[in-house]
């Protein structure tokens, strides 16, 4: 398949050629055809799949045979909206839209909450054509009447299973009834539950299914491996990691806001550059720190699940689980951030004995075992209960250097 088999006119392939796409990824050779012909799509695609990519440009395509290059802002209406669940990733699909859209004569803009309203408000009265906005400050904007939605022709759901985590769907109901019934719809989520299908029922007419990767799949380019270690242990394991390897770029996932911090102060006292991204820190502030380590000027970015979604970093070579996720679900998308659109990557995960439920359930949810790999002076204290032996199995202990992964050492158990 190649995109010029998909419809697209010759600027936008050009656009495709610039960003270096030789050919559509799964998701975008099945719902680039239907979008640009007019079909409601729900479309099963995990971040990293070149989902983004696969709803803008079809959408830039179909807009811009009627887009108006009138300077008046009544002349360029809202015509398509796309809501995502956080501010991170409205920037981020915001910044594909202005990417992809280079050529094309339609004006696009962001909205979010945790900034000042009024800049947003500014740019609104000059017209939009393509609003990405989260839904609580769309809100606050259509309280306001500072937006208008009644000429809405497209609607795009973004990570709809986190729009649904998250509690918006009461939101987006709302919003929905300030936009024109005869619309495009289109859902795009990580995984089909049932909730899924019924949000789908709800908001789409006969919509197409699109459903590339199997249910809780994982890249194939990606590399998955465990280490052992007590918890208290981690933060210096992460270091003799980082070192050993030789890591540029780490993105590091915790449980909590406090554990992304503590850890991330510890590793700058320990000279390690890094940065970190949390519900706690302003907007602004993780800007900065998503700045500071798109351009690798930080060596690990620390975030926690939440504020991690949809981060999009190009070519990310390492994930770190610094602990397990409580739900199962979000290791698929903590990993989702590397091995991307092709690119060889690896996950990490330090486990700590008394992870072993979140193991089980990560692993049932894989059907597999992550390999397991040992760092022979960060292996957990068998002197502490519970003992590592009976958590993890036993196994003859390996060196920390050549083939360190052995699937052998049992961390397998874990899945019965
Ligand atoms: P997304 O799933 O939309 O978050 O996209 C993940 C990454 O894949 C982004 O960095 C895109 O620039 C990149 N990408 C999208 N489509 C393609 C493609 N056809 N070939 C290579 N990379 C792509």
């Amino acid at each position: 398949m190649t995109f010029e088999n998909l419809g697209l006119s010759a600027d936008l392939l050009a656009t495709v050629a610039r960003e270096g796409y030789t050919e559509p990824t799964p998701v975008q050779s099945a719902a680039i055809p239907l979008i640009i012909a007019g079909r409601d799509v729900l479309a099963a695609a995990q971040t990293g799949t070149g989902k983004t990519a696969a709803f803008v440009l079809p959408i830039l395509e179909n807009l811009r045979h009627t887009a108006n290059e009138g300077f008046s802002p009544a002349r360029h209406p809202v015509r398509v909206l796309i809501l995502t669940p956080t501010r991170e990733l409205a920037v981020q699909v915001s910044e594909a839209v202005k990417t992809y859209g280079r050529g094309v004569p339609l004006r696009s803009s962001v909205v979010y909450g945790g900034t000042r309203i009024e800049p947003e408000i500014k740019k609104l009265w000059n017209g939009v054509e393509i609003l990405v906005a989260t839904p609580g400050r769309l809100l606050d904007h259509v309280g306001q009447r500072t937006v208008n939605l009644s000429q809405v022709e497209i609607l795009v759901l973004d990570e709809g299973d986190r729009m649904l985590d998250m509690g918006f769907i009461p939101e987006i109901r709302k919003i929905v009834g300030h936009i024109p019934a005869k619309r495009q719809t289109l859902l795009f989520s990580a995984t089909f539950s049932t909730e899924i299908r019924k949000l789908a029922g709800e908001f789409l007419t006969n919509p197409e299914i699109v459903e590339v990767a199997p249910r809780n799949s994982v890249a194939d380019n990606l590399t998955q491996v465990l280490y052992p270690v007590d918890q208290e242990r981690k933060a210096d394991l992460l270091i003799h990691l980082i070192q050993r390897d030789n890591m540029e770029q780490v993105l590091v996932f915790t449980r909590s806001k406090l554990g992304a911090s503590r850890l991330a102060s510890y590793l700058d006292r320990r000279g390690v550059s890094c940065s970190a991204i949390h519900g706690d820190r302003s907007q602004a502030e993780r800007t900065r720190a998503l700045e500071a380590f798109r351009g690798k000027w930080v060596k690990v970015l620390v975030a926690t699940d939440v504020a991690s979604r949809g981060l999009d970093i190009e070519d990310l070579p390492y994930v770190v689980n610094y602990e397990l996720p409580f739900e199962a679900q979000d290791y698929i998308h903590r990993i989702g951030r590397t091995g991307r659109a092709g690119a060889s990557g690896t996950a990490i995960s330090l486990v700590s004995p008394d992870e072993v439920n979140e193991l089980r359930a990560v692993q049932r949810l894989l059907k597999k075992a992550i390999p397991c790999a040992i760092v022979e002076d960060f292996l957990p204290d068998p002197d502490r209960e519970p003992a590592p032996e009976r958590r993890f199995g036993s196994g003859s202990r390996g060196h920390d250097g050549g083939s360190r992964s052995r699937e052998g050492w049992r961390p397998a158990a874990a899945m019965r």
